[in-house]
């Protein structure tokens, strides 16, 4: 399957940062990157990237969606609204919107449907903190996000997963290449019993947490590991075509 480069500006970026879409097209220009590449800001600027990068190798996705098609919900964004705006895709359950809106994994899987139902691919975030790892707990509170938090149906085309150590994220750390392997690993075999084996091997099963230029391809070579969910390295062109080209 062709791997997965995707940006997640969480809340940066104004107009003004259309010049980074500009610079990483300009970047990935008259070489074909070897894996799909994708920026998700936030929703205000959906459609003025998605205008820029019409036509390029880079796609635009957004930043967690309503349940509801529409209606009364002041301050919130339907995946409709934002497949309408350019999205292709959009991130659920990240561990910020886990831990700062206490979204439980029955409502990511909710939302992961409402996305799906839109046209969009939902990349469901999963990862467990630094406390549930040195209890021993990471496999268990993993299987327990990806069994609660999987859209039905889920397949290649419709959903991909990001495994995000919380404890990774924007801290510099990264767990070592056994850690990332044995996660991925559960991962892969909790998808084929939850879909099946052709399935699972079809969702592409994402990497984030500090990913960065000097370490994407050692992390990008393991096992299972079928692209990154970048933050920090993806708001500047420069270092996110850096990870590109780890691919
Ligand atoms: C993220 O929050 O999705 C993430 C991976 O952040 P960073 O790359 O900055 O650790």
């Amino acid at each position: 399957m062709k791997p997965l480069a995707a940006g997640n500006w969480k809340m940066n970026g104004l107009k003004a940062s259309v010049s980074e879409i500009n610079a990483l097209k300009d970047s990935l220009d008259g070489a074909a990157p070897a894996c799909d590449v994708m920026i998700c800001p936030p929703a205000t600027l959906v459609l003025p990237l998605a205008d820029a990068a019409a036509g390029s190798a880079v796609q635009i996705g957004a930043q967690d969606c309503h349940t509801a098609v529409s209606g009364a919900h002041t301050g919130d964004i339907s995946a409709a609204m934002l497949k309408d705006a350019g999205a292709a895709a959009v991130i659920v359950g990240h561990s910020e919107r886990r831990a700062d809106h206490g979204e439980t994994s029955e409502l990511v899987k909710t939302k992961a449907e409402a996305a799906i139902a839109a046209g969009l691919t939902a990349i469901v975030c999963l990862g467990e903190t630094l406390a549930e790892r040195e209890a021993g707990d990471t496999l268990s509170v993993v299987h327990a996000q990806l069994n609660g938090s999987l859209p039905g149906g889920a397949t290649g085309a419709t959903t991909v997963i990001a495994y995000e150590p919380v404890w990774a994220i924007g801290s510099g750390l990264t767990p070592t290449a056994d850690q990332v392997a044995e996660v991925h690993q559960a991962i892969r075999a909790g998808l084929s019993a939850l879909t099946s084996a052709e399935e699972a091997h079809s969702i592409r099963i994402l990497y984030g947490g500090s990913v960065k230029p000097s370490n994407a391809a050692e992390l990008m070579a393991i096992d299972n590991v079928d692209g990154a969910l970048v933050g920090g390295a993806s708001l500047a062109a420069d270092d996110f075509a850096g990870i590109i080209a780890a691919f």
